[in-house]
């Protein structure tokens, strides 16, 4: 039986970087993966790599290219005729720069000695673990130390079935080959957003029914209200208090059934799309035959260091909950590793940016003002919308706005939420902010490059004390 110090189940995001940060730091590792591709072949990376992060901003970018050759090269005196979109070299593209990265994982597992077995991991004991390898004979490895970064996998809806051919969950509406003339999508999270958003633009109706009252209540409401606006002249037809009821499907459509505010409606669409959020994977895991404890949800329960109800066992990423993030994962993976080196490890959760890839992008960190008010916390706010930045006139992308909310008296910022170009990109002065507990004051006092989009932010700190200059 091999031995190990370090067991890491799952390559995703959280397992694949801490599994090489555990070699960093002198443990012998292994880590462990199920996952195959579509060409049946074994591969690292996890949901993020093969069927979320990188494919969907993959089709994002290329169907924001086609937006914008379609409608707005003419405004910069660029005459196209004949523009012609070719779906299947799209996602040719698309799988091409999954294959890159998979690959990528794969040979930085190899330059940090980390021995990588392509199968699926069970507990036999505490410390003892089988991996039914795809293609070998199975093994039985021994560790000091596991790890659990199994992941998440598509939630389901009770009686509705997801077939990739006309119900679809994520990966399906990933894959799809020409664009369907009615795109049903139940779900107006991240997911359903952002794949709206690619058939929108290269063609679909898309009509999105949401069970919630509130637009993406987790984003600050004045940025979720002109995200609404604006996603709704864009094309996608959002319906809040929807609650789907049932679907059924026949040989040219999917008829949907649901309730808006108690009323019965029919929904008829050539395509839909599951996108009602993610739940632990941790089916084959066996996690019973020694007692590691989930949660109601399915979650495996860990305490403030990631130990699950097992000594010695850990778990991080999606599969412990919270904000179901890469970024999340990895930073935990890491931080792991260093507190099993007896190294001093911290993430402040408080400051986990939250990306939704529409264009403009949304992105935010820390708290809203609403969160603030029901929390009891006196604040101030700074607002400042891109149409008032001279580089995003040069662009030619006005929409959107930023906001940063700070403590009343302390100044301290406690959030900041664009909506905008590049929104992903500039949020990262945020969390440097609220990482290095800066006020507004100190914002507004650091010079930004002009013109740029991240004088809004500095705009925005100018704001909170009521002295914007452009706005
Ligand atoms: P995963 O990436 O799910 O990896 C878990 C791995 O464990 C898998 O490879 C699986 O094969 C393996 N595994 C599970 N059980 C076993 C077993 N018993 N034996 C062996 N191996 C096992 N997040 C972002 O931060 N930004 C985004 O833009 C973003 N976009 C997304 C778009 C889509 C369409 C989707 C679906 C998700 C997106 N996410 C995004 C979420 C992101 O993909 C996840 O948060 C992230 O992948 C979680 O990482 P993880 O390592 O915890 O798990
Ligand atoms: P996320 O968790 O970001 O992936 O978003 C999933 C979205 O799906 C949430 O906004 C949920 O409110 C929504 N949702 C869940 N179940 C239903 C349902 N039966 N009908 C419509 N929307 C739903």
């Amino acid at each position: 039986m091999q031995q190990y110090e370090v067991i890491v189940i799952g390559a995703g995001p959280a397992g694949y970087v801490c599994a090489i940060r555990c070699a960093q730091l002198g443990f012998k590792v292994a880590c462990i993966d199920k996952w195959v591709n579509a060409r049946g072949k074994p591969a690292l990376g996890g949901t993020c790599l093969n069927v979320g992060c990188i494919p969907s901003k993959a089709l994002l970018d290329s169907t924001h290219h086609v937006h914008f050759l379609s409608e707005q090269a003419g405004r910069h005196g660029l005459k196209i005729s004949g523009l012609e979109v070719d779906i299947p070299t799209m996602q040719k593209r698309k799988d091409k720069v999954v294959q890159t990265l998979t690959r990528g994982v794969a040979s930085l597992l190899k330059k940090n000695k980390v021995d990588v077995y392509a199968g699926t991991a069970r507990f036999l004991g505490e410390q003892r673990i089988h991996v039914g390898q795809l293609d070998g004979p199975s093994e039985e490895l021994q560790g000091e130390h596991i790890v659990i970064a199994s992941g998440s996998k598509p939630s389901t809806l009770p009686d509705i079935e997801v077939d990739n051919d006309r119900v679809l969950d994520s990966t399906g509406a990933l894959n799809l080959q020409e664009a369907p003339e009615r795109l049903g999508i139940i779900g107006a999270g991240v997911i359903g957003l952002e794949m709206g958003s690619v058939w929108n633009r290269l063609g679909s109706e898309v009509i999105i029914l949401e069970a919630l009252a509130e637009f993406l209540p987790a984003a600050d409401r004045t940025v979720s209200k002109e995200a609404f606006k604006i996603l709704g002249k864009q094309g996608l037809d959002i319906r809040m208090n929807c609650l789907v009821q049932g679907v059924q499907v026949t040989s040219d459509k999917v008829a949907v059934s649901y309730s808006l505010n108690g009323a019965e409606q029919l929904l008829e669409v050539s395509k839909l799309v599951i996108a009602v959020g993610r739940m632990a994977d941790t089916t084959d895991l066996d996690l019973e035959a020694v007692g590691i404890k989930t949660n109601q949800k399915g979650f495996i329960e860990i305490d403030a260091r990631w130990q699950t109800s097992v000594e010695n066992v850990y778990a991080i990423g999606d599969v412990v909950g919270g904000a179901m993030l890469a970024h999340k994962g990895s930073e935990e993976g890491m931080a792991l590793a260093e507190q099993l080196a007896s190294q001093h490890a911290h993430i402040n959760y408080e400051a986990i940016p939250w990306v939704v890839y529409t264009w403009p992008e949304i992105a935010w960190v820390g708290r809203t003002e609403q969160q603030c008010k029901s929390d009891g916390i006196p604040c101030r706010t700074g607002e400042f919308p891109f149409r008032a930045l001279g580089r995003a006139h040069a662009m030619d992308d006005t929409g959107g706005l930023f906001k940063i909310v700070c403590e009343q008296d302390s100044d301290r910022i406690l959030g900041a939420h664009i909506l905008g170009p590049s929104a992903s990109e500039l949020i990262c002065e945020a969390v440097v902010a609220m990482e290095s507990e800066l006020c507004a004051e100190d914002l507004a006092r650091m010079v930004h490059a002009h013109p740029s989009l991240s004088e809004g932010m500095h705009e925005a700190a100018l704001a909170a004390d009521q002295r914007a200059i452009h706005f």
